[in-house]
């Protein structure tokens, strides 16, 4: 038990502990080793308690436990963050994987999720009634981490991100205190969550507007890696221009084994995975242009939602080694691609990868005050990925992934999305909220002006003397 748990054993502990339904970990306890894991095995740390809420009531015990008693606090999702925001070393981890539901309302298309759900038991839920809320591109990820950074995904171009579906969050906030946040109620709060973090309380519900989306067309189609930059270059000119149905995200990456053919593996190459969410009868004529590029191979075809989603998830299990490094880009020009081809054709382990996915359509007609989320003019949130499943290999896959980062970096937009980056300090987190990131601060203060939810990319609570000019500056 760490040294801040040992001073508070007793009757304070006991008391913590006949008011919380869930369960207790400790150091040393049976569950410990398993309950301090997260999705990335680079990172190990150690909290000195783990207390796994089954409800709200839990979350505020959990949080005035904390506050009264000065821990340092981490909120746990999914568990899937990049950096390891979730968990942290001796203090108290809030992990919210036992408050998870579920329910659908098919009269309003609305979906109602608890705040440790992951997306895949949504998917399973809305595809039931032919809906869908928009996600990311794999489905074992949490819906509280990603949708509480903006939430960038198969469905961004015909129906925006996850935050632009986002119609009300529960949420305890730093004093234990409960409110229920929407566009009417604590509007300032609402805005600040749709791309603000964990920063500024604990959601113990969302509530997301959901979309007819049963069954889309989609699959990753290849090109050798020697043919990138023709590639992209088309790509750049095609997708922006695409009916807002079509999406699909741009790749460097080494086919790693099945279900793809042996002839393919291990080899480099420039991939593309789409999603078309339209009317079936015109997928042969929309994907006609995908054909004419002449991939090497082709997997496109009519699936599920919940399928296309969890297409990767059994290649990316947990405990895999992650690193990774982000940026936004609005070009891809000719030294771009050729920065792709230079390190698309050196990819370090099977599978590393780099992503750019497109920011168009309907999540770059929400205006760019409307969220926090800076970027809606970049043309891509890009994302480099150094992955593997043997610790001997952290070195390499970290260093393939900042050498390609820092080539490409001077080409960016200069901020990237705060899901894609590990913990970077807070001059990355400027640069990423840009004209918004004041505007936080004063909103920060209002909710949580000690600062007591800091393990995630830190908003700092601003001073008194910039209130008035930050919420002049952004709205
Ligand atoms: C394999 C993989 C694929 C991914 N693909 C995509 C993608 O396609 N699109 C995309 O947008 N992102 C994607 N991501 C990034 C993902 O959005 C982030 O990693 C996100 O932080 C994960 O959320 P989580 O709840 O699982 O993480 P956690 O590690 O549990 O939490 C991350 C942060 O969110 C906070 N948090 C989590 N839940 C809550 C809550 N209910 N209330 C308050 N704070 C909370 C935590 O305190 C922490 O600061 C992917 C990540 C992985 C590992």
């Amino acid at each position: 038990m760490s040294n801040l748990f040992k001073d508070l054993k007793g009757p304070l502990l006991e008391e913590f502990s006949s008011k919380v339904s869930g369960q207790l970990i400790f150091p040393g306890d049976a569950a410990y080793d398993q309950a301090r894991k997260v999705y990335n095995a680079m990172i190990d740390k150690r909290p000195g308690m783990i207390v796994k809420c089954m409800d709200t009531a839990d979350v505020i015990h959990a949080v005035n436990f904390a506050r009264e008693n000065k821990l340092p606090v981490a909120v746990r999702g999914g568990g899937h963050n990049g950096g390891g925001l979730g968990i942290c070393d001796d203090g108290l981890v809030i992990d919210l994987s036992g408050i998870k539901f579920v329910r659908v309302d098919t009269e309003k298309n609305t979906v109602r999720v608890g705040g440790g759900n992951l997306w895949k038991e949504v998917d399973h839920a809305t595809h039931a009634f032919g809906l869908a809320v928009p996600a990311g591109v794999v489905s074992s990820t949490g819906v509280g981490g990603l949708t509480l950074g903006g939430g960038v995904g198969y469905l961004a171009r015909k129906y925006g991100l996850t935050i632009d579906n986002l119609l009300e969050a529960d949420m305890v906030l730093a004093d234990g205190s409960f409110v229920t946040v929407n566009k009417n109620k604590h509007a300032d709060l609402f805005w600040a969550i749709r791309g603000g973090g964990g920063n500024f309380g604990i959601v113990t519900s969302f509530e997301f507007q959901a979309h007819p989306v049963a069954t889309v067309f989609g699959g990753p189609t290849l090109w050798p890696i020697e043919k990138a930059g023709e590639i992209m270059e088309w790509y750049h000119n095609f997708i922006h221009n695409a009916p807002d149905e079509l999406n699909g995200f741009i790749a460097t990456l080494v086919i790693p084994g099945p279900p793809f053919p042996t002839t393919l593996h291990n080899k480099q190459f420039c991939g593309i995975v789409w999603c078309y969410a339209g009317d079936l009868s015109k997928a042969d004529e929309i994907f006609k242009p995908v054909r004419a590029m002449n991939p090497v191979f082709e997997m496109v075809g009519p699936m599920p939602y919940p399928a296309i989603q969890s297409l990767f998830d059994g290649m990316l299990p947990p405990g895999l080694q992650w690193y990774w490094r982000a940026d936004f880009f609005n070009e891809m020009g000719p030294e771009i691609r050729n920065i792709h081809f230079r390190y698309g054709s050196k990819i370090p382990t099977p599978l590393s990868q780099m992503h750019l996915y497109p920011i168009s359509g309907a999540a770059a007609r929400v205006g760019k005050d409307e969220t926090p989320w800076a970027y809606r003019d970049a043309k891509y949130a890009g994302v480099i990925v150094g992955v593997d499943p043997d610790p001997a290999n952290a070195n390499k896959i970290t260093e393939w992934c900042k050498d390609y980062w820092e080539a490409l970096h001077p080409f960016s937009s200069g901020g990237a999305y705060l899901n894609f980056m590990m913990n970077e300090g807070q001059d990355r987190i400027k640069a990423s909220y840009k004209h918004h990131y004041d505007r936080l601060t004063v909103i920060k203060r209002k909710y949580d002006p000690d600062n007591f939810f800091k393990i995630n990319q830190n908003i700092l609570p601003a001073l008194a003397s910039v209130s008035g000019a930050a919420l002049k500056g952004s709205m």
